[in-house]
Formats: structure tokens, sequence, C-alpha cells
């Protein structure tokens, strides 16, 4: 097992929790305590934030952009020299099988590579104004950022904000989960190992109603960006507003897999399952309602059913297709809808609880037909490996259900009319479309919500833009003297 940081991580030293609190870790495959974490609460948030601030005024800020990009590229190469370590610390904390923690850990080399790229290319502009003046706009970061973030992909939420907040000359407090806090812990040994100016990188392990709660209202820190659930985005939102500190929220989704008859069935039913089932249904934008075309469901389905049933299930360090659910709370919350869904009247065609597991929060793929769109399975994010299938008539039925949905994160459409697939593409509620193919893209393209999904946008440079702000300078050219 890879060494595990159990200490807070604050002004570049590991340090026990103000109160002396600590919690438990659960490995999710075998139920057992992997760790016992110093639990923050708001007094060891407050030192992170001084701390943060304290290295933003410092040395930091007096970095260059190219010095800037050639440490973070460096974060990059340590990261992928002990890629297995933090994937099999990854898998041991989520019940993920170690091929996606793998997949997730190099996505986060990725982030680094990414944004070290962009540290020296955040440029103004000029803006006209005759002769008589120079208008310029510089982009200067905001300060000591905020990262709270959920326990479905930990390592990888973090950097996706941490990259490019630090690529942007900004310094961070970190709040992971309190279900999954090890890898961000480990990851302050990066920083460590590169001599980062001590607290640029802080991380306050510790759960959302103190740890999290405090961060998002501390008047110390310029920016929240918060990745969870609807309910919880709206006391980040509520608590940013106190301060007037700007927030990008990315929450929850229902997203929509489309699929019309004339499709490649066999990609589409390959697709869809991938679509929902990996990281057994716990990623924020899967395909979790499938809308299929009338005339093709029964074939379909069985499609996706073959699919489903070829899925191996495991403790997630054996490397399986699909791993447990991340804890006994979570696993208690989908059972429960597995169990709405037959209440409401819809068919369970395949899974439920996981046979043959006597430790472990296991869920088999389940697959509902006869959804109808206002049965909660249909409407509510589950966050499991739960699929809803409802079925269309025509590409109007089907844009009017796809869109029927109080979320807008994401949406996958299959067929092989590429003017049916744009006409969907462009009257999509959702902020990330994918044709043909499910979680395709990648760092280099803008993630975010419409709706309830929440707003901002991950990836991409314009993920830059949610860690700077605009100075706009204006000079006025004296006439020469000589002119006079
Ligand atoms: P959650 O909202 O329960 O928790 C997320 C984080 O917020 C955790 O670190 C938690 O400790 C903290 N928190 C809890 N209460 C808080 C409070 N009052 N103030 C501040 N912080 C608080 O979400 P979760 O169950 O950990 O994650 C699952 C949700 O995350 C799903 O809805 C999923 O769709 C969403 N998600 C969204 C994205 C995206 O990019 N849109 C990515 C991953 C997950």
């Amino acid at each position: 097992m890879p060494e595990i940081r159990d200490r807070l991580f604050i002004g570049g030293e590991w340090t026990s929790s103000r109160s002396g609190q600590t919690f438990g870790v659960v490995d999710p495959s075998t139920e057992e305590v992997i760790a016992t974490v110093a639990r923050g609460t708001a007094g060891d948030v407050g030192d992170a934030v001084g701390a943060a601030r304290e290295a933003f005024n410092g040395p930091w800020r007096r970095l260059t952009p190219e010095d800037r990009s050639r440490l973070l590229y460096r974060v990059a190469r340590v990261l992928e020299s002990r890629l297995d370590e933090f994937a099999e610390l990854e898998t041991l904390d989520t019940g993920k099988p170690l091929q996606h923690s793998r997949s997730e850990i190099s996505g986060c080399v990725r982030y680094f590579d990414y944004y070290a790229g962009a540290a020296d290319k955040i440029h103004g502009e000029t803006i006209p104004l005759g002769p008589d003046y120079l208008n310029y706009t510089v982009r200067e970061p905001l300060g000591v950022t905020a990262h709270i973030v959920p326990w479905n992909a930990p390592l990888s939420m973090v950097c996706r904000s941490l990259a490019p907040a630090l690529a942007a000359g900004n310094t961070a407090v970190v709040k992971p989960a309190e279900q999954t806090p090890l890898t961000a812990l480990k990851f302050a040994e990066v920083f460590l190992e590169l001599d980062f100016p001590p607290g640029i990188y802080n991380v306050v392990a510790g759960f959302g109603e103190d740890a999290g709660k405090a961060l998002s209202e501390h008047p110390g820190i310029d920016s929240i960006t918060f990745t969870g659930s609807v309910e919880t985005g709206r006391a980040v939102l509520k608590a940013a507003a106190e301060h007037v500190k700007p927030v990008v929220l990315e929450l929850g989704g229902k997203s929509p897999q489309i699929v019309f008859a004339d499709c490649d069935l066999e990609l589409a039913a390959n697709e869809v399952a991938k679509g929902l089932f990996s990281n057994a249904g716990q990623y924020c934008d899967a395909g979790s309602r499938l809308l299929v075309e009338d005339s093709i469901r029964e074939t379909f389905l069985k499609k996706v059913i073959e699919n489903a049933r070829a899925i191996k299930l495991g403790a997630g360090i054996d490397d399986p297709d699909m791993g447990p659910l991340v804890s006994a709370e979570h696993f208690e919350r989908v059972l429960n809808y597995i169990d709405t869904g037959q209440k409401e009247g819809a068919h369970m065609l395949i899974g439920g609880c996981a046979e043959g597991f006597e430790k472990g929060y296991f869920v088999a793929p389940t697959i509902f037909d006869k959804v109808e769109r206002g049965m909660r399975i249909a409407q509510e994010e589950i966050f499991g490996p739960v699929l809803v299938t409802l079925s269309f008539n025509g590409e109007d039925e089907a844009i009017d259900i796809a869109n029927d949905s109080s979320y807008g994160l994401a949406a996958g459409i299959f067929t092989r009319n590429i003017d049916r697939a744009l006409r969907f593409a462009s009257e999509i509620q959702a902020g990330y479309v994918m044709i043909n193919e499910y979680f395709s893209g990648g760092i280099g393209s803008p993630f975010g919500g419409y709706k309830l999904s929440g707003y901002g946008r991950e990836r991409g440079l314009v993920a830059l833009e949610n860690y700077t702000q605009i100075k706009n300078t204006v000079v006025k050219i004296s006439v020469r003297a000589c002119c006079l």
C-alpha cells in the first residue's frame, strides 16, 4: 500500500488539526478503515487561508510567468513518475478499478502540462482610443482560490481547477471530500519535493458542514470553485454572496443518451453502457437517461443488456470492469432509488444489489425500461449504475424529452444522419454534447452545465478566466512641448 498522509497540509507543513479530531477513511471494496485522518475545522481553514495569502503576496507573485510554467511542468513530470502509486491510493480510497484510477491520474498529469503551457500566454489587449492614449488590459490573478471537491474522481477534480488557478498566479486551499481525502493530501508531497514556496497548495481535509462551510464563508478567499451536488452548491453560493466572491459551480446531471434507429447499433450499445456504467455511474456527466427510438427499442435494449451482463464487478484493486459505490450511505441511497423505480411502476430488466459479495458496497448494472418522464428515477440524479429507458417517436419528441430535465450537463447523440445530429446539438440544453461517442473530448474542451448543472466552465483555455480578473489602464499621452 502507498504511504498514506493523514495530516493536514498547511503552509508547506504537515499538521494535526487544531481540534485534535480525526476521522476514518474506508475502502468501499472491503469496508475496512484504511486511514485515520486529521479532521480540519474552521481554525485550520483560517490557518490555510492565511498561509495561502502570505504565499500569494510573497514569492509566488514575484515569479515570472515563465518560471511558473516551468514549475508546473515539473509537477506534471513528478506525478507522472509516481502514477501507479497515486492510482493505487485512489483505488483504495474510492473503490474504482485500477485502470480507471490510472486514467484519471494521467488526466491530472495532462491538466498540469496543459496549463503549464498556458501560464506565460495569459494576455491582455490594447483598445484603440486614438494617438493621445494608450489603453490596455492585463489579466491579474485573483489571490487565494478555494477548491471544494467531491469524492467521485478525487484528485482529478482537484487538478482540474488547481492547475489553471496556479498557472494564472493564484494560491490555493483545497477541501477534499470526507470520503476520499487521501490523494489530495498525498499530492502535497509533490509540491514539497519540488521546493515550492510554502502556502501555494494547502489541503484541509474534513467534513462539509465544518471545513467546507468555513472555507466557503471565509472572507480571506478570493474565489470558490465548487464541484458537487446542487444542494451544497446553493449553500456555497449563499456563503459566497456574503463577501461577494466569484463562484464556479460544477454540479450534477441527468444526461440523456439519445439513440436514433439509423445509428450503428453495436457502437451505440457499447457507448451507452460505457457512458453510464463507467465508475459505477458515479460521474457527473454519466449518460443516465437512455432515450431510444421506439422502432428499435427491444433490439437495442437486448444489446445494452448483453453489455451490462458482461461487466465484471470486483474490488477496485483487482482491476475489474466496475467497482463498488463509494460509501455505505451512497449505497443505501442508490438502492432506495432502485426500490423507488419499481414502486413507480418502471420495469427493472436487470440489476439491483450485486450478489456474491459479503463485504463492499456493490450494486449490479441496473436497467429500467418503461420509464415515464415524470418518475423520480427519470428526473433525479441517482449517481449509481442505474440506466433508465424512455422511448420516443421522431426528433421532436426526442428533443422534448431530452430537455425535460432540471439539469443540463451533457448529452450523447447516436445517428448516422449528420444534419439531424447537428440540429439536435443545437437544440439540446446542455453544456457538453457528444456525437457517436460518449466521454469524448478532453482537457482542452470546455466543460460545464446549463440549468441546475451549474455555471462557469472548467477545462480548456476558457477556464483561465475563472482565476483571473481584468484590469484596464488608460494612459493620456502628453502632447510634445515643441508642438504646443
Ligand atoms: P456534495 O455536494 O455532498 O459534496 C461536495 C463537497 O462539498 C465535499 O467536499 C463536501 O464535504 C463539501 N460540502 C458539503 N457540505 C458543504 C457546505 N455546507 N459548505 C461547503 N462545502 C460543503 O457532493 P458529493 O456527494 O461529494 O458529489 C456528488 C455530486 O457531485 C453529484 O451531484 C455529481 O454530479 C457532482 N459532480 C459534478 C461534477 C461536474 O463537473 N459538474 C463533477 C463531479 C461531481
